[in-house]
């Protein structure tokens, strides 16, 4: 079996029917990343099979939440090498996609790699959450939907995340098996930050965590850059772990 053949059956224990123009685009898409993360870290996995399974089929994972609250825009927090982000770009070309990646480098990649795929839905920038989503930070409150794969514990991502997230809104974390543990750690941040866990998945790849925004972000979130994930909310102090 070719390596497409292989991932359209692996797709099926994801639930997932995509056109044979998506798959290419897909395959595409990770000839890109390949290629560029021979110049630039972005990531770990170099086996094929595994790219379609733990990068794009992972990202797609959170496409049947997308559809359920009828998302009008989606911010992807942390794209790095360009996950969950551009896969959900390249399956829903009628979503206006941003993708949030603080290092310059790397966005400077998806940006590249937006263009070369001509993803007109697709806008990246090159900034971090914190000063995006600070109270004149431009994108506060702006999305309905926020996404992120692999950015800091869960305290931290509440902290960046939600203020961005519109009043109503949702953040979807991909998460791993320790999803449990880091959402106990998290009570502090859902209270003070107004949200509330609304669902818990495991998938084949990992855990979705649909963590509901329902009220007003206090003015001090999120502090200045760094500090979120130094001191996260309810955390313990560095110096005494
Ligand atoms: N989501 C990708 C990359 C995870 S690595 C994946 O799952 O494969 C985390 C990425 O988030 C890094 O590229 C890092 O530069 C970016 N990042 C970390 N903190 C950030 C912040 N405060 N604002 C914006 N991007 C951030």
């Amino acid at each position: 079996m070719d390596d497409l053949t292989v991932v359209q059956a692996l797709a099926k224990t994801f639930d997932l029917e995509l056109s044979d123009t998506e798959w290419t685009m897909l395959g595409q898409f990770l000839d890109l990343l390949a290629e560029a993360n021979k110049r630039m870290n972005l990531t770990r996995i170099v086996d094929r099979e595994q790219a379609w399974s733990r990068h794009v089929l992972d990202s797609l994972t959170l496409l049947p939440y997308i559809e359920a609250v009828e998302a009008r825009h989606l911010l992807d927090l942390g794209t790095g090498g360009g996950f969950p982000g551009i896969p959900l770009a390249i399956v829903r070309p009628d979503l206006p996609v941003t993708l949030l990646e603080a290092t310059g480098k790397k966005a400077r990649y998806l940006a590249e790699t937006v263009t070369t795929m001509g993803l007109e839905n697709v806008t990246v920038l090159s900034e971090r959450a914190e000063t995006l989503g600070s109270p004149d930070g431009g994108g506060r409150g702006a999305w309905d939907v926020v996404t992120a794969r692999a950015v800091g514990g869960m305290p931290v991502l509440l902290e960046l995340a939600l203020p961005m997230v519109t009043d109503g809104g949702l953040l979807l974390a991909i998460k791993g098996e320790r999803a449990a543990d880091e959402i106990e750690a998290s009570a502090k941040a859902l209270h003070i930050l107004h949200a509330t866990v609304e669902t818990t998945a495991r998938t084949p790849t990992g855990t979705i965590v649909a963590v509901r925004r329902a009220g007003p972000i206090p003015k001090i979130y999120p502090r200045r850059p760094g500090e979120p994930a130094r001191a996260p909310i309810g955390g313990v102090p560095r110096d005494r772990r």
